[in-house]
């Protein structure tokens, strides 16, 4: 029986599922799996944060892009 995995975010199944990129130790009982859709989401909301508080000019042109 294959495995499936479910992103925690928009319950997808994600596909191809890589355990050290998809699978997130929150602590030792909890656990999500994100698909790589929504990890590139919360990246870019995460640099957009970042770049709001620290308004560098390497993040400034990072958002840019
Ligand atoms: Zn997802």
């Amino acid at each position: 029986m294959q495995e499936t995995h479910k992103c925690a975010l928009c319950e997808r199944q994600i596909e191809p599922y890589q355990e050290t990129y998809n699978h997130l130790e929150i602590d030792e009982t909890r656990s999500a799996d994100i698909c790589q859709e929504c990890i590139r989401k919360v990246v870019k909301l995460h640099q957009k944060n970042t770049a709001a508080l620290f308004p560098t000019k390497t993040a400034k042109r990072f958002l840019k892009e």
